[in-house]
């Protein structure tokens, strides 16, 4: 059975000093060891420490034989999105961070395919460089859960994703710099509370906008982690649509209605948990998702799905890979 994984991030072996070319002191930049693992580091701060999996598309390619992976999509990790800055800079990491990504997946033997960053701080950029990454080979945009504040229901994000529908750009939605973060600092409670709701925040507030009402069905758009805590608290937002007008925002029906709009990936470590998401999406709603190659990630990869009891070999070959290359137009 083909498995190809739809949720993997990349950086880079090397590349440009940005603090040399625009100044400032928080761009990341890797330290490496010399024994196939580095440093992550935002300025002079250690964000994450990383293997040679990231850049090497010969170890990536290994790991995934040894594992039964047939193909993966690479994406940047969040840290790498430069929402925060200036347009141009905005721009010209995109562009740097994504001709790099394409040169990893060239030496992918035709296994690798990549999405796109965009600098989304501007609208007109962000689909400029999502068209440009698609004309170079990118399958698709990734996108953060929000603009420096501004959630998946502002006007700016509306006309990026009816951009996207309209050239066939498949978007997927990763969290970033997440909600609550006075109050997560520690024990990488960020990571496993703040991210799960920072994503079940980007989908309530597409569907609460009303945006689902306006955009074009041909839309293809996919939420990591598993739609985050969404799908777990639908009924709790199904009882508040129906019994406070208040909480219907501009949706013209209740969110259960919208689950054949967007698709979610597996990443959710609990054979439970899948088969609620397949249970509530349907199984050509759920595409397999690692977040490979980090500790976070699906340590045995593709081990939730083949485990998970109770899905038919039909439902398993579409969350391994059918859905995914219907999503991504990947042969
Ligand atoms: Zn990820």
């Amino acid at each position: 059975m083909q498995i190809l994984d739809i949720h993997s991030h990349f950086f880079p072996k090397q590349w440009e000093d940005l603090q040399a070319r625009f100044g400032g002191r928080d761009w990341p930049s890797l330290k490496h060891h010399g024994d196939g693992t580095a440093m992550v580091m935002k300025g002079q701060q250690k964000f994450r420490p990383i293997y040679d999996a990231c850049w090497d598309p010969d170890v990536r390619l290994r790991e995934m034989d040894q594992q039964g992976l047939c193909g993966q999509i690479l994406s940047a990790t969040p840290l790498l999105f430069g929402y925060e800055r200036p347009v141009a800079q905005g721009e010209y990491i995109a562009k740097l961070f994504n001709d790099a990504a394409m040169a990893i997946c060239q030496r992918g033997r035709g296994r690798l395919f990549a999405m796109a960053q965009v600098p989304l701080q501007d609208i007109d950029a962000a689909c400029a460089e999502a068209s440009r990454a698609k004309s170079i080979g990118h399958v698709g945009v990734q996108i953060g859960s929000h603009i420096n504040g501004r959630g998946m229901d502002d006007a700016g994000v509306f006309t990026f994703l009816q951009h996207c529908a309209d050239e066939d750009i498949p978007v997927f939605v990763h969290p970033w710099d997440m909600m609550g973060a006075d109050r997560t600092g520690d024990y990488m409670m960020g990571w496993t509370v703040g991210m799960p709701a920072e994503t079940q925040l980007s989908i309530v507030s597409l569907i609460l906008s009303g945006a689902f009402d306006r955009l074009s069905r041909k839309l293809k758009i996919a939420f990591a982690h598993g739609g985050g805590s969404f799908i777990f608290l639908l009924g709790r937002l199904e009882n508040a649509w129906h019994h406070r007008d208040i909480a219907r925002g501009r949706s013209e029906c209740p969110p259960s209605h919208y689950l054949d709009r967007f698709s979610l990936d597996s990443a959710v470590f609990d054979p439970g948990a899948l088969r609620l998401l397949v249970d509530k999406m349907g199984d050509q709603r759920v595409m397999f998702g690692t977040d490979y190659p980090f500790p976070l990630g699906e340590q045995k990869m593709g081990g939730l799905i083949r485990e998970t009891e109770g899905l038919s070999e039909q439902s398993r070959e579409r969350l391994y890979a059918g859905n995914a290359k219907a999503f991504f137009g990947i042969e």
